[in-house]
C-alpha cells in the first residue's frame, strides 16, 4: 500500500472531525453518517480490499494503525471503519465468487458499512445452534429465521447472513453464509427490520432485529468456503479472527485516548497547592494504565501481523483471542481509572470519559465473550480443540465440526 499512510489520515480526520462530533451521536442515538462519507473520501472504507476490486490492498495491521486513530476520538466511528474493512467484507473477500466481491467491494469503498448476522435469540455463544435456515428450493434457497443484536441493522445494505442448509428433503447439511444485499428503506418481501435495541453506550450504532420469512436467495449469493458447507463455519469463523483484533484495537484506542486525557488533567489540576501530578497515588495509577494500554498494543500488533504469515490471510486464532480479551479488559479498568482522576468532572456529561466508560464496557462482550476467550485460550493451553461442545467437553480427535462453542 505504497503513497498511502493510513494512520496519518486517519488521525487528521479523528482530530478535525470526529473528536468534535462524537457527542452528537451519542446524544442524539444517531448513525455517524457525515463521518462515514469522510473516512469513504479519504480511502479509509474498504481499505482492505483487493486493489483489482477498487480498495487498496491493506493489510490487517495497516487498517488497525487507523482503527487506534479514530478510536481514540470516536468509538463509534471506529466501529465501522472495522466493520468497513474486516468482519463481513473480508469474508466476502476471501470466500466470494467474482460476482460477489464485484457487487459488494463497490458498496463498501462508497461508505456502507456491513452487516454480520449470527446471533439468535436462543444462540449467542453457543453460535452453532443457530435455527435460522436455508432450504434448497430449485435452483437457490428460502431463508427463514431471527437474527438479533445484528450491528447495522436498518441502515446496512450489506448482510452476511449465517444459515443452516438443508436440502430438499430437510437433510442437515452444516453452516454457511447467505450475502443478500437490500436498501434498508425498502427492504424485500421476506425481510423484516425488527426493533432495535436501547444500549448503554456506542448510542448512534443501530442494534437490531431481523426477521427473514421464506427469504428467496438464488444460489449465485450462498458464500461457501472452499472446505465445503459441511466443514464451513470453521472458515467463516477463521475470517472473524480479523473483526476480534479490530475490536480490540478498538477497546485500546479508546484507553488510548482516556490515558492522554487523564495525563494532562493530572499536570493542569491543582489541589493541597499542587497538581494532580506530583500525588504518587494517581502517578502508579497512571503507570499502571500505560502499561495497560502498551501491553495491548503489542499483542494487538503481534495479532495484527500474524494475518501475513499465517496462511489464512486471517490473524492467527489463539493470537486474536488473547489480544481482545486482554485488551477489552484492560480498557474498562483505564477509562474507568481516566474517570476517577477527573473526580466530578469525569462522572458528569461535559467530560467524554463518561461516554467513552459506557462504549468501551461493549468490548468485553460482542465479538466474543471474554469468558469464551477464555475457553479458547484455556482450550489452546490445555491442547483441546475446542473446550466445550453440547456433548461435552472434548479433546482433538473427538470435536464436532457442527456444534461448537462460537469463538
Ligand atoms: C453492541 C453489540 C453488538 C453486537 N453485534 C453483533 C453483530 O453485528 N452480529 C452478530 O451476529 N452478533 C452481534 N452481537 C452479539 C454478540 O456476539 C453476542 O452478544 C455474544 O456472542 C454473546 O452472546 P449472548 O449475548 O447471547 O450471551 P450468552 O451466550 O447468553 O452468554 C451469557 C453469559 O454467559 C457466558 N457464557 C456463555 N457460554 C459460556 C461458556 N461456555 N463458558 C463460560 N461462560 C459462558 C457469557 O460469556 C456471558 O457472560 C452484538 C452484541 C453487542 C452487545
Amino acid at each position: 500500500m505504497k503513497n498511502f499512510d493510513s494512520r496519518a489520515r486517519a488521525r487528521e480526520l479523528a482530530e478535525t472531525e470526529f473528536a468534535p462530533r462524537a457527542a452528537h451521536w451519542d446524544q442524539t442515538r444517531s448513525y455517524c453518517r457525515e463521518n462515514v462519507v469522510s473516512l469513504s473520501q479519504a480511502g479509509l472504507m474498504g481499505m482492505s480490499i483487493p486493489q483489482e476490486y477498487g480498495g487498496k490492498g491493506a493489510s490487517c495491521f495497516e487498517v488497525c494503525l487507523a482503527i487506534e486513530e479514530v478510536a481514540k476520538a470516536c468509538t463509534l466511528t471506529a466501529r465501522v471503519l472495522v466493520e468497513g474493512n474486516m468482519g463481513c467484507i473480508s469474508t466476502i473477500m476471501a470466500y466470494g465468487t467474482a460476482l460477489q466481491k464485484s457487487l459488494c467491494a463497490p458498496l463498501v469503498l462508497a461508505g456502507d458499512k456491513p452487516a454480520i448476522c449470527i446471533t439468535e435469540p436462543d444462540a449467542g455463544s453457543a453460535a452453532t445452534d443457530m435455527s435460522t435456515v436455508a432450504r434448497r428450493k430449485g435452483e437457490g434457497y428460502l431463508l427463514s429465521g431471527s437474527k438479533h443484536w445484528i450491528t447495522g441493522g436498518g441502515i446496512s445494505k450489506i448482510h452476511l447472513i449465517f444459515a443452516r442448509v438443508l436440502s430438499e428433503t430437510g437433510r442437515d447439511e452444516g453452516i454457511a453464509g447467505f450475502i443478500i444485499i437490500i436498501d434498508p428503506e425498502n427492504p424485500p418481501q421476506g425481510f423484516e427490520i425488527m426493533r432495535r435495541e436501547r444500549t448503554m453506550g456506542l448510542c448512534g450504532m443501530p442494534e437490531a432485529e431481523l426477521h427473514f420469512d421464506n427469504l428467496e436467495v438464488p444460489q449465485e449469493m450462498a458464500l461457501i468456503p472452499p472446505s465445503g458447507i459441511e466443514r464451513g463455519f470453521a472458515d467463516l469463523m477463521t475470517a472473524y479472527n480479523g473483526q476480534r483484533v479490530g475490536a480490540g484495537t478498538i477497546a485500546m484506542g479508546v484507553a488510548a485516548g482516556a490515558l492522554d486525557r487523564a495525563t494532562r488533567y493530572l499536570l493542569e489540576r491543582q489541589q493541597f497547592g499542587r497538581p494532580l501530578a506530583e500525588f504518587q497515588g494517581l502517578q502508579w495509577m497512571l503507570a499502571d494504565m500505560d502499561t495497560g494500554v502498551h501491553a495491548s498494543r503489542l499483542m494487538l500488533h503481534e495479532a495484527a501481523r500474524s494475518a501475513e504469515t499465517g496462511g489464512t490471510g486471517f490473524p492467527d486464532k489463539l493470537l486474536a483471542a488473547r489480544a481482545k480479551l486482554f485488551a477489552s479488559e484492560m480498557a474498562v479498568k483505564v477509562v474507568n481509572d481516566a474517570l476517577q482522576m477527573f473526580g466530578a468532572r469525569g462522572y458528569g456529561a461535559g467530560e467524554p470519559l463518561e461516554r467513552m466508560a459506557r462504549d468501551v464496557r461493549m468490548f468485553t462482550i460482542g465479538g466474543g465473550t471474554t469468558q469464551i476467550l477464555r475457553n479458547q485460550v484455556a482450550g489452546a493451553v490445555l491442547g483441546m480443540k475446542t473446550p466445550q461442545t453440547r456433548e461435552g467437553y472434548s479433546n482433538m480427535a473427538g470435536t464436532s465440526p457442527q456444534r461448537v462453542a462460537a469463538e
